[in-house]
C-alpha cells in the first residue's frame, strides 16, 4: 500500500453510502459550545479537492468536500461562532471563529450555475453513511498549498489506487453540469420545461 496520505478519512480505505442516509448534524472541533448544523438530506458530488480554499484537517493534503441543497441546511446551534472567511470569495465559507473549521460555503451569486449547492465537509458528521468521495478535484493546486511538484506522480497514484480518479479542475460530469447551467442560462440550450 502506497504510503501517500491524502486525508484521514480515505487514507484506510473509503466507506460506502448508507441506502436510504437521509442526513445528519455536523459539529466543528471546539469542546466548548462546538457549532452544529442540521442537514436533512443525503451529500452528493463528494470529492477530494486540493485547492488552496476549501478547508482541510491539519496535515491532510486534500479536502474532502461534498454538496447539499441550500435549502436542506441550517444551523442549529452556537451560530454566533460562525464568521464568513472571505466574504469576496465566490464561495462563502462560514467557519468557526474559534476552531478554524469550516461548516458549510454557500454561493449567494444566483446566477452562478452551483447556486443553491451548499459545500460540506462530511467528516465533521458523527453519523455515517453519507456519499463517498468518488474524485480528486483540482490536484495540480495541491502545490499552491507547498506540496512538492516532484511527488505528483506518486499522489495521482495513491488517488487512482483508492479509486479517486485525479483532476485537475473538477470531473467531467460536474464540468458538463456546469456547463449546461451556463448554456441553459444565456439561452445557448433550452431552459428545463416544467415538469
Ligand atoms: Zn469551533
Ligand atoms: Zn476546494
Amino acid at each position: 500500500m502506497s504510503t501517500v496520505s491524502i486525508h484521514p478519512s480515505v487514507d484506510h480505505g473509503i466507506k460506502p453510502a448508507a441506502s436510504g442516509f437521509a442526513g445528519g448534524t455536523l459539529l466543528c472541533k471546539c469542546t466548548d459550545k462546538p457549532v452544529k448544523l442540521s442537514v436533512k438530506s443525503q451529500s452528493a458530488h463528494n470529492h477530494a479537492c486540493g485547492c488552496t480554499k476549501c478547508w482541510k484537517p491539519a496535515g491532510a493534503l486534500f479536502s474532502v468536500v461534498a454538496v447539499v441543497g441550500r435549502d436542506k441546511l441550517s444551523v442549529a446551534e452556537n451560530g454566533d461562532k460562525l464568521a464568513i472567511v472571505d466574504p469576496k470569495a465566490t464561495i462563502q465559507r462560514h467557519a468557526c471563529k474559534a476552531c478554524g473549521v469550516h461548516l458549510y460555503g454557500r454561493i449567494e451569486n444566483a446566477g452562478h450555475p452551483l447556486f443553491g449547492f451548499d459545500f460540506i465537509h462530511t467528516e465533521l458528521s458523527p453519523q455515517s453513511g453519507w456519499s463517498q468521495p468518488t474524485f480528486a478535484a483540482f490536484v495540480s493546486s495541491i502545490i499552491e498549498s507547498g506540496a512538492d511538484p516532484a511527488h505528483q506522480g506518486a499522489v495521482r497514484a495513491r488517488l487512482r489506487e483508492l479509486g479517486l480518479e485525479p483532476y485537475d479542475c473538477l470531473s467531467p460530469p460536474l464540468m458538463d453540469f456546469i456547463s449546461t447551467q451556463i448554456a441553459r442560462a444565456s439561452g445557448v440550450l433550452k431552459p428545463v420545461p416544467p415538469v
